[in-house]
């Protein structure tokens, strides 16, 4: 009998980063006790990389922005396949959002008088995003991070202990949810240094573990992004939405290998950055989509002439969506076009001066300084495309973020619906703290308003603890299996095979790939014991890889078009009748099953914001029959 340690809270948050921390702030604020569990320490969360801002319409570099235009942005950026609804309370909530920060603290860069600064990001008409340099998530973090101290400080005042309304449980993985007839019941872990098992029992858990990009070779995503609270929450009975929707970010560093996929932030964009090929062409010219056409330049005078006079100009196709940038960069590489390196050139040395780069762009200056020996005030920086986010996740109500599970609720990048196809830059931060005071709300009034409480069943802790030692009594059998090796055929076979463009024969082959790496994963062998031992945290993880992998091949093969994240060189167009259907993904029986779902239709005063002519490359003539648009 293994020998597990127990905590009774009201919510379990599982995530420090963004959304796990407002939601944290939110439950402990409406008087809940709260455990913040994580397995990264407390601070480090992926957020912390944030660089370029966060995206509200505060207006305050150019009055013309408000809610509506940013939900416009947002739709339009998404391809119209978001749940308008959770886009509606992102453009309204994000300013409130962003101010509450400043009262925790928050330092953003200021304008000339004084108030918050806002710069350009892809997709976004207007100057939105507020910063602190190109280190963004750092302050948002740290500023969640300072508010749960003030907190625990009022605890302490109020019961004469820190941790009595909010305790952080860092370096500590979920690697189960427990559900007690049908509810969530509580959470089954483990610390990584010591290995002991850990059963957290709470009426109410909030997943806010982040994406999934460890699945891809090519990636900007920190370790922790195995896809663990999706397969968590999917194990649970949740449904997770959009799958085939990731986004490959247009600019990771190429060059050196040991920092290939490294984000290289839009802002050098935003901040004037351009985009040539091996022939010094700024070729994004050549890659304005029509539905596009109406709002970006068409000519280098009048893309340099918007950056000074944006109301008299369109803006530069470098700062088009990331999807239509990263697929302009593949093909110029793919037709010989590309950088010694395999990426494309983007120039920032040329366009500003150097005490302008070095002060806007602080991290980019001494990322290539350091890492490529490259200095970006003097030369152009090599880029490719690199696996970014993941705009599906569990689907949740857009309130109260709850899952369909009673007692399980989903904030920030592992819920799915709000980015659409395609996720504009700066909306995953106000994402997170849009959805992730609902969540906490959301979870509160659940909690508030429940008769019995569920409880764990032994049993349920027996298989939650021997499903987590499989790894090592695997390792008598002669086929043992290495994690690191299982790792990278997993990341080669989703890079190429259901990479940024997707062919039908190469995923009915990644498919198949990814059943042989399962099948495998049943020998998975690991050494030693439980006392800190990465190969078998990633042994753990590796199955969440597995099933959200597939999860992303599955509803990628289905899905014939192109949309946002997802190209199809076999689809190459979009489709108005594939706009209505959501692909959804479940485990029955242990396989996964997709099924489409047809998006509720979008509410007629939002619908009146678009003009007609917009709409009509997006929906279907069916769908427009008897709409009145506005001409906004
Ligand atoms: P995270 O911040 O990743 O937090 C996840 C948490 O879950 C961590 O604490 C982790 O330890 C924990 N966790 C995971 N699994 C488990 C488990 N099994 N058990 C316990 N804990 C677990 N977006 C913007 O809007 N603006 C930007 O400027 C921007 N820049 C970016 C730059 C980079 C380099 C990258 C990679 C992304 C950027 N993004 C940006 C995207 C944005 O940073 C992320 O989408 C966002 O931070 C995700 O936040 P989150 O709260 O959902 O998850």
């Amino acid at each position: 009998m293994v020998e597990i340690e127990r905590h009774e809270y009201d919510v379990v948050v599982i995530g420090a980063g963004g959304a796990g921390l407002r939601a944290a702030i939110e439950t402990r604020s409406q008087g809940l006790r709260t455990a913040v569990v994580c397995k990264s320490l407390f601070g480090k969360a992926h957020t912390v990389m944030a660089e370029g801002g966060i995206a509200a319409s505060m207006g305050n570099v150019n009055s013309r922005d408000n809610w509506q235009v940013h939900f416009r942005d947002t739709m339009r950026g998404g391809k119209f396949l978001n749940n308008w609804r959770m886009a509606e309370l992102h453009a309204k909530e994000a300013p409130q959002r962003v101010w509450e920060l400043e009262t925790y603290g928050a330092l953003f860069d200021r304008t000339a008088d004084g108030r918050i600064s806002q710069r350009n990001f892809g997709g976004h008409e207007y100057p939105r995003l507020a910063h602190v340099g190109d280190r963004t998530g750092l302050e948002l973090i740290r500023t969640l991070q300072q508010k749960i101290v003030s907190l625990q400080q009022e605890d302490h005042a109020d019961f004469g202990d820190y941790e009595a309304r909010i305790k952080v449980f860092q370096e500590c993985t979920v690697t189960e949810l427990l559900k007690d007839d049908g509810r969530i019941s509580g959470a089954f872990g483990y610390w990584r240094e010591s290995g002991r098992f850990v059963v957290f029992e709470a009426p109410a858990v909030i997943v806010a573990t982040g994406g999934i990009g460890k699945s891809f070779k090519v990636t900007s995503n920190s370790w922790e992004y195995t896809g663990d609270g999706h397969a968590l929450a999917m194990r649970a009975g949740a449904a997770l939405i959009n799958m085939e929707f990731v986004q490959f970010h247009p600019t990771g560093m190429v060059w050196p290998p040991s920092v290939k996929g490294i984000l290289v932030t839009e802002s050098v964009r935003g901040d004037g950055g351009v985009l040539r090929n091996s022939e010094g062409d700024r070729f994004m010219f050549d890659y304005i989509p029509e539905v596009f056409k109406d709002n970006y330049a068409d000519s280098e005078d009048e893309a340099d002439r918007w950056y000074d006079d944006p109301d008299n100009n369109r803006r530069p196709p470098e700062l088009l969506p990331r999807d239509e940038v990263a697929r302009a960069i593949n093909n110029e590489v793919k037709e010989g076009r590309g950088s010694e390196h395999g990426g494309v050139f983007l120039d920032v040395a040329t366009r500003l001066p150097a005490e302008k780069i070095t002060q806007r762009l602080p991290s980019m200056y001494h990322q290539f300084k350091e890492l490529a020996d490259v200095d970006i005030t003097a030369e152009a920086m090599e880029v490719g495309p690199t696996c970014h986010y993941v705009m599906g996740g569990v689907e949740v109500d857009p309130d109260t973020a709850a899952s369909r599970v009673p007692g399980l609720f989903a904030a920030g990048e592992v819920a799915g619906g709000m980015h659409g196809s395609n996720r504009l830059g700066g909306n995953s931060l106000s994402d997170l703290l849009v959805f992730g005071r609902r969540a906490g709300a959301g979870a509160a009034g659940y909690v508030t308003s429940l008769g019995i409480r569920p409880s764990i069943a032994e049993s349920d802790v027996d298989v939650a603890a021997r499903r987590a030692q499989d790894p090592f009594t695997a390792s008598s059998q002669p086929v043992g299996e290495n994690p690191y090796s299982l790792h990278a055929e997993l990341q080669q076979v989703m890079n190429d095979l259901v990479g940024i463009i997707r062919r039908g024969q190469e995923m009915r082959q990644a498919l198949e790939k990814l059943r042989d790496i399962k099948d495998r994963a049943q020998h998975l062998a690991v050494e030693g014991n439980r006392q800190f031992n990465p190969g078998w945290h990633l042994a753990l993880d590796l199955r969440n890889m597995l099933l959200v992998s597939e999860c992303v091949a599955r509803a990628a093969l289905l899905r014939t078009e192109s949309r946002g994240g997802h190209t199809r060189d076999d689809h190459p167009a979009m489709d108005a009748e594939w706009r209505r259907k959501l692909l959804v993904c479940d485990l029955v029986a242990d396989r996964v099953e997709v099924v489409e779902q047809l998006q509720p239709p979008m509410r007629d005063d939002l619908l009146e914001l678009f003009k007609l002519e917009e709409l009509r490359k997006y929906y279907t003539g069916e769908e427009l029959g008897d709409v009145q648009v506005g001409e906004i």
